[in-house]
């Protein structure tokens, strides 16, 4: 199978695994490629991310293909985004205008919406894992369904390595919580990021301090720095997400009804809604089916067998970070945050 792919160059590198790009031999489509090792890293949440993800269909979601074996890795084949993360466009512009803010948000908003209306919820939206198209006015795509969760409630709570910056108060307190509205704070977090090019509760002069950082997540304190100029509207919007009350924080049907949201929207997004999305009968002969994913995850649960150098696309590619020690303690690798 991993012979109809080949190998274009590295894309990312995440928690999970690597990222390449890859292309089709015989019709030189270009796909990206999510690259897990076989064996005990292939869990539960790996198989949550894979079947989340294939049921979902959303011009604001990375499209899910298939999945395959290599000898030591199991693939992920999806829709490759090639226009890069957000994230590096902003690093690049320093921050983004209001209205270029709000382009990126409503489609962001498009997608989760979308999620949460087929009960998924996405649990680690960011910046890093909102990917962009090549096109000159870039479709946003939102991927990573690694902590994805199906259902409201009996979440764990989980939060992205490294860096607690998107994570909602609910979800460090550790207790039950309802993934949609944790959602909209980490959706916040991105707009605030896009419109400041700083991480709303990180103290500027302190921003390795977790615990800092933590307290004013807690207690939802965050400033716009004066040379930000925003617009009214946007500064309710931002002070109706940062609530750290989840129960009276702004939920994402409201945020779609909010002024600040509606300027601008395009007409693909606001009937977006009325669109089914579900693929049609011919379409879903062609899926890969539920079962035969599942075939191909049991089996990436052995490790492969008869891998030779030079068979192997990724030898010398996967690094083994913190996170792989971490998976001992947490069996997610999760940042856990120190209270
Ligand atoms: P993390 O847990 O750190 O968020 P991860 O291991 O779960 O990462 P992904 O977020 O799925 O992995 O992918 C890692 C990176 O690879 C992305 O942030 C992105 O830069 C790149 N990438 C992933 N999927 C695609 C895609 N479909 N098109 C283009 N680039 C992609
Ligand atoms: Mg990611």
């Amino acid at each position: 199978m991993e012979e109809k792919y080949e190998a274009i160059k590295d894309l990312g590198s995440g928690n999970f695994g690597v990222a390449k790009l890859v292309q089709d031999k015989k019709t030189k489509e270009l796909f990206a490629v999510k690259y897990i090792e076989r064996g005990k890293k292939i869990d539960e949440n790996v198989q949550r991310e894979i079947i989340n993800h294939r049921s979902l269909r959303h011009p604001n979601i990375v499209r899910f293909k298939e999945v395959f074996l290599t000898p030591t890795h199991l693939g992920i084949l999806m829709e490759y985004a090639a226009g890069g993360e957000l994230f590096a466009k902003i690093c690049n512009a320093g921050r983004f205008s209001e209205d270029e803010a709000r382009f990126f948000f409503q489609q962001l908003v498009s997608g989760v919406s979308y999620c949460h209306s087929v009960e998924i919820c996405h649990r680690d939206l960011k910046l890093e894992n909102a990917l962009l198209d090549g096109s000159p006015t870039p479709r946003l795509k939102i991927c990573d369904f690694g902590y994805s969760k199906s259902g409201l409630l009996h979440s764990q709570p989980k939060s992205t390595v490294g860096t607690p910056a998107y994570i909602a108060p609910e979800v460090l307190q550790r207790k039950e919580y309802d993934g949609k509205i944790a959602d909209v704070w980490s959706a916040g977090v991105t707009l605030y990021v896009m419109l400041v090019g700083a991480y709303p509760f990180e103290d500027p002069e302190d921003p390795r301090n977790f615990r800092k950082t933590i307290g004013r997540i807690m207690s939802a304190q965050y400033s716009i720095p004066d040379y930000v100029r925003v617009s009214a509207d946007c500064n309710h919007l931002l002070s109706r997400i940062f609530v750290t009350d989840p129960s009276k924080r702004i939920t994402l049907p409201e945020i779609k009804k909010h002024p600040w949201f509606l300027r601008n929207i395009p007409k693909d997004l606001s009937e977006g809604e009325k669109t089914n999305y579900k693929e049609t009968e011919s379409e879903q002969l062609l899926l890969q089916s539920v079962e035969e994913i599942m075939r191909i995850i049991q089996e990436a649960k052995t490790p492969g067998e008869g891998a030779k150098p030079g068979e192997v696309p990724l030898v010398g590619s996967l690094e083994v970070d913190d996170a792989d020690l971490d998976s001992e303690v947490d069996n997610s690798g999760d940042f856990v945050a120190p209270i």
